[in-house]
């Protein structure tokens, strides 16, 4: 399909989901790494203004392509990392099906590429795996607490479907895999409207706007800052751990607190007003991260405050400026 640009790639990855937040953000370190990167996004929820400062590098490639159909990349291949789907509540709300189909029968397509090319296979994974758990924290053993049916199935199950794949793969063909369960992250790249309470804060603080809190904002999240995200990604791929293992940041918040501090960072005048929380909204969300600490002797390092003033720094940019043209 493509021939060599001449570099030095050594190791090859296939990015699936590439141009969203985090899939762009894991283009760029393994491109640090001196990996030849191969993009694929369709672009339903990822920009391609999040890998335009790549487009010319000669160790990164760009597919446009729905994953949940056959792809043939007739090049080596040495990791697959599978971390395309809508990712917010509005948009996997909004997408339904497409969530669906690219948690079942892209996590296939994808698995089917890491078979064919021997390679190894990480799926982004998620702390949704676990629903509105009763139990606090989480660690991997805990099975979780599910709705099926509710607005927010179509991911959590979605997921789901996608680590018993995964598993099918390893144990029945052999597959090297790895299963990143990833709690909420934040940081520049993400998208001003998807929805999430960190982009939602901040942008309606930089225009002055209420900040929507839903329910009392007594449910808590703990926000991992991006950077920190992707390191622990990275380490597991770089692991021989195949076990699930939570990725996130431990530092636990009532969602209130996080809208008071986004007001008080931004030096807004917003005031906070209270909406009806969406169905199935987890109460709490907290990863105990002993086997990440353990096992990839990787803890986050970047504090809220810092993160926080990292990711309104692009917002305030971002606000500036027009949304990119798809
Ligand atoms: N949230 C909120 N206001 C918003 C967006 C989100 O209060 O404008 C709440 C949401 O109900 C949830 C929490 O913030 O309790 C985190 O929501 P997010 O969409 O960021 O992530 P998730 O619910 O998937 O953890």
């Amino acid at each position: 399909m493509m021939t060599s640009k001449g570099s030095n790639k050594s190791i090859a990855s296939v990015v699936t989901g590439g141009a969203g937040f985090l899939g762009s953000h894991l283009c760029d370190r393994l491109l640090a790494e001196g990996q030849y990167v191969i993009c694929i996004d369709n672009l339903i929820t990822g920009e391609t203004s999040n890998i335009a400062h790549l487009l010319g590098h000669e160790h990164f490639r760009f597919i446009n392509h729905d994953i949940t159909n056959y792809i043939f990349i007739d090049e080596t291949v040495n990791n697959v990392l599978h971390f395309a789907s809508p990712a917010s509540p509005i948009d996997y709300l909004k997408l339904p099906i497409q969530t669906l189909k690219v948690g079942s029968l892209g996590t296939h397509k994808a698995l089917g590429l890491a078979k064919a090319k021997g390679a190894r296979f990480l799926l982004a994974s998620t702390s949704e795996v676990y629903g509105d758990p009763q139990v606090h924290p989480q660690p991997e053993s805990y099975w979780g607490n599910v709705n099926p049916i509710g607005y927010r199935g179509v991911y959590d199950e979605a997921k789901r479907f996608s680590e018993a794949m995964t598993m099918a793969y390893h144990r029945y063909h052999g597959v090297d895999t790895r299963i990143a369960r990833i709690f909420n992250t934040y940081g520049p790249r993400m998208r001003i409207n998807d929805g999430r309470a960190i982009p939602a804060f901040m942008s309606q603080a930089l225009r002055g706007e209420d900040v929507t809190v839903f329910g009392d904002g007594s449910q808590t999240r703990s926000v991992c800052y991006v950077d920190d995200m992707i390191e622990g990604i990275y380490r597991l791929l770089m692991s021989d751990v195949v076990e699930p293992i939570n990725i996130g940041n431990p530092d636990e918040i009532p969602i209130v607190q996080l809208a008071k501090e986004i007001i008080e960072l931004t030096g807004s005048n917003s005031k906070i007003v209270f909406k009806e929380l969406p169905e199935d909204d987890p109460k709490v969300r907290q990863p105990d991260i002993s086997k990440a600490r353990k096992l990839l002797m990787w803890a986050p390092k970047i504090n809220r405050k810092e993160g926080l003033k990292r990711t309104l720094e692009y917002f305030r940019q971002k606000l500036l400026v027009p949304e990119s043209v798809k």
